[in-house]
């Protein structure tokens, strides 16, 4: 049992608002929870969302935090898989396992009344001390020794989005690819994308700064900047010359901007595959008079966290590395500093790291 009674926790208290608070250290309710202690957090772009009113499933008076690691300190009777004191990264997606869409794989779209994104949205998460994970043999995967906590902690979220968009992209070998946004969720799906060894890879942000960081960092091969909004014919002219003069095999969408879902129909071929992993803030036209002929595939998030083991497995490996996403951490405490410096994209953050 901790002794401990209250601990910090940012909460997301709505209207706009985030603020670090007092919480009592949450206790186990159910026989399928279990309690961690966690040992290093991170904010999302999903919690900007969150304190913007742009999640309406996300509930005021939440902990917030969604991507995670700690140790587990309390197990309840039904948990299985997991003893007190081995080190886990949290699963964005809590899933019962048992229902129609768990049995699937679509734990996104689990029946459970927490099922889906619940953490750090509609049940308390972890940018906190301690953390309450239900269905924590499903919600957890074991950090091997090998690893450390830095390495395996987008695996749950961010690094899950990636992954499982690069699957449903159905992605061949040296095909084209292109990726639309150069943020944290952005480069997690080029470095997912080069497990299917595209012949090319191409990025579009609209800072070049982050452009020019995925290639220093190996992930992109080609890069186009829109900082000085080119006219959409001008990025389809690109993108079509660098594709074969066809346009690329497979888009991903990971931007959410204003013109960003019309720039991924664009640019893409006949035939292509389009994953829109993005969250947008406002409603998104399909004009589809203007692609008819061109029989595309769209594919929609959110991300099914279904693949923590494999993604664990390729980060002890080496094969999936996301060192290179963490540029500033700070002591939880801290932690309304680091918002406002990640919510505003000051000196170049990529991912903000709180340690509690
Ligand atoms: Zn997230
Ligand atoms: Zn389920």
């Amino acid at each position: 049992m901790i002794k401990q009674k209250n601990m910090q926790a940012v909460v997301y208290k709505g209207n706009g608002e985030v603020i670090l608070t007092e919480r009592p250290v949450p206790k186990l309710i159910d026989p399928k929870d279990a309690l961690i202690k966690v040992t290093l957090s991170t904010i999302c772009s999903s919690d900007i969302h969150i304190k913007h009113g742009s999640v309406p499933k996300a509930i005021p008076g939440t902990i917030l935090g969604h991507e995670f690691v700690g140790e587990v300190v309390e197990i309840g009777s039904d948990v299985h898989n997991f003893s007190v004191g081995d080190r886990v990264a949290v699963n964005v997606e809590t899933f019962c396992g048992d229902c129609f869409f768990c049995k699937q794989g679509f734990v996104n779209n689990c029946e459970d009344k927490n099922g889906g994104w619940a953490l750090g949205c509609r049940i308390d998460g972890g940018q906190s001390e301690y953390c309450r994970i239900p269905y924590a043999d499903n919600g957890l995967t074991r950090i091997p020794d090998t690893v450390s906590d830095e390495a395996a902690l987008f695996t749950g979220d961010i690094l899950s989005t990636g992954y499982w968009a690069a699957k449903i992209g159905d992605l061949k070998p040296a095909q084209t690819v292109v990726v639309i946004g150069a943020g944290p969720t952005g480069l997690c799906t080029m470095m997912s994308a080069r497990l299917y060894s595209p012949s090319k890879l191409i990025v579009i942000d609209h800072d070049p700064y982050r452009l020019q960081y995925a290639k220093e960092q190996g992930l992109a091969d080609i890069t186009y900047c829109t900082e000085h909004n080119p006219s959409m014919d001008e990025i389809e002219t690109f993108v079509k010359k660098e594709c074969n003069n066809r346009g690329a095999d497979v888009v991903f969408e990971v931007a959410g901007g204003k013109n960003t879902f019309e720039m991924a129909w664009r640019i893409a071929r006949a035939n292509a595959n389009i994953v829109v992993v993005a969250l947008y803030e406002e409603a998104q036209t399909l004009p589809l008079p203007d692609m008819y002929g061109k029989n595309l595939t769209f594919k929609t998030g959110g991300v099914d966290g279904s693949y923590c083991d494999e993604i664990m497995e390729l980060i002890a490996n080496g094969k999936l590395d996301t060192n290179c996403l963490i540029t500033h951490q700070t002591a939880l405490s801290d932690a309304m500093h680091a918002y406002d410096i990640f919510e505003n994209k000051k000196d170049h953050v990529i991912k903000y790291l709180l340690k509690p």
